[in-house]
């Protein structure tokens, strides 16, 4: 493949957060290169591949190649054994990410954004203390590539955000680390999705069902960082499939870590900028990225083209971004944020209750917001907890 010697835009890492930003910066006039160290987009899968319909039908077209399961139903069950169904037709799907991220990558390049694979990224060019490009590796070489706007969408272990001198750390509490097993020969609810939850279960995080057939499932933990170190979350995770599922196969394991902390306090510098992952746009409550990236993607994406029409590749001028994903995302971000800090210390008795709220429902009235209304009259110190989450993010804004 014959590269430009200099690109307005170059995009590191091609996952969903990348791909979106690249095809919005290319649609609109941006010339963009996608630099990928792994031999394709979206593998290895490291996901539980769960999105809703909302989340990703505005960047791609549904199509059911990509499509594990349909999912409608959520089933939270509780550490006393209470579950409730929450029902919400069309609500979601479970992915193939292998597939669904090389078709993002595709429209991608279909908008004129240029792919290539196998090119790890390893640091910055500097020209007179202004970032003027990258320089990867490719089949053992070294190699050196131009810009003039370099897009850091290289994922939870983001390298590009700290090469430019931004803070990515976030505090152990702020990462669930998870392993996750895909299982087949189990029996599933088709169009079910399970949550269990519970301090002897999965402590500050939960465990998930996600179906991918009739008889196969991705079964995985999230435990908060700092309450791992004594029991890691496989131990925890191999207890529950060994009481749950005793003659299931375990065919393929996932690790990796979630962040769980707003948006990074600072996602823009002089040339370049952070997306999806790498700049923690992640739903803090639920450790779910891949609406939050590709949202986040097309802001980006949209600003790029816009600097690179106007010329102004300034902190000043990119900040725009951050200012877009602010109004859009990142407020409701802080906020859960600082549900999912309530919710990390509830007791058991607490999820007890809001198991048997959502039980109570009737199947034609849920909705978050019947939620909430039960949740007052059946817990007001739970809703107090929660309001003052709201307000408390609302003040620091
Ligand atoms: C176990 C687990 C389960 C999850 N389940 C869900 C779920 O059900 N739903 C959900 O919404 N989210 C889930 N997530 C989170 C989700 O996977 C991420 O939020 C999402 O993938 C973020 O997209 P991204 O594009 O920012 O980063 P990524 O998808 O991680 O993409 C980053 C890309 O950058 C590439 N890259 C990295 N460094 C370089 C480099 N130096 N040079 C070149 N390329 C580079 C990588 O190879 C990768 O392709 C889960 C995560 C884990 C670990």
């Amino acid at each position: 493949m014959m590269l430009k010697d200099k690109y307005d835009v170059i995009v590191v890492g091609a996952g969903p957060a990348g791909s979106v930003t690249a095809r919005f910066a290319a649609e609109n006039g941006a010339s963009v290169l996608m630099l990928e160290r792994d031999r394709e987009p979206g593998i290895p899968v490291r996901c539980a591949e769960g999105v809703s319909h909302e989340g990703i039908a505005p960047f791609i077209e549904i199509d059911e190649s990509w499509i594990a399961a349909k999912i409608d139903v959520a089933c939270l069950h509780a550490p006393d054994g209470t579950n409730a169904k929450m029902y919400n037709n069309g609500a979601g799907y479970i992915l193939e990410r292998r597939l669904f991220d090389k078709a993002l990558c595709d429209v991608a390049c279909r908008h004129g954004a240029e792919l290539l694979t196998k090119a790890d990224v390893i640091g910055l060019l500097w020209e007179k203390d202004k970032i003027s490009g990258v320089k990867y590796r490719y089949f053992g070489k070294i190699h050196e590539i131009r810009c003039d706007l370099v897009i850091g969408a290289d994922g939870v272990e983001s390298r590009v955000g700290r090469w430019a001198g931004i803070k990515t750390a976030v505090r152990l509490e702020d990462i669930d680390t998870c392993v996750q097993y895909t299982l087949s020969g189990l029996k599933v609810e088709e169009g079910c999705v399970d949550f269990y939850f519970g301090n002897d279960i999965a402590p500050g995080g939960y465990i998930w069902i996600f179906p991918k057939s009739k008889n196969s499932a991705n079964v995985g933990i999230g435990v908060a960082g700092h309450l791992s170190h004594k029991k890691g979350p496989q131990e925890y995770l191999n207890e529950f499939i060994e009481k749950t599922y005793p003659d299931v196969k375990k065919t393929y394991t996932v690790c990796g870590g979630v962040t769980t902390s707003a948006t990074l306090k600072e996602i823009v510098r002089d040339n370049i900028l952070l997306v999806g992952d790498a700049a923690r746009q992640v739903n803090p409550l639920t450790g779910g990225g891949i609406a939050q990236g590709m949202i986040a993607g097309s802001i980006a994406g949209k600003v790029a083209a816009e600097a690179v029409r106007t010329g102004k590749f300034d902190k000043k001028f990119l900040k725009k971004y951050r200012k877009e994903w602010d109004k859009r995302l990142g407020r409701t971000q802080k906020t859960m944020f600082k549900m999912k800090e309530k919710f990390m210390f509830m007791g058991d008795d607490r999820f007890n209750k809001i198991a048997k709220i959502c039980k109570n429902i009737p199947k034609e009235k849920f909705s978050l917001k019947a939620l909430f209304t039960e949740a007052v009259k059946g817990d007001p110190k739970l809703m107090a907890d929660v309001a003052k989450a709201f307000v408390v993010s609302k003040l620091k804004k």
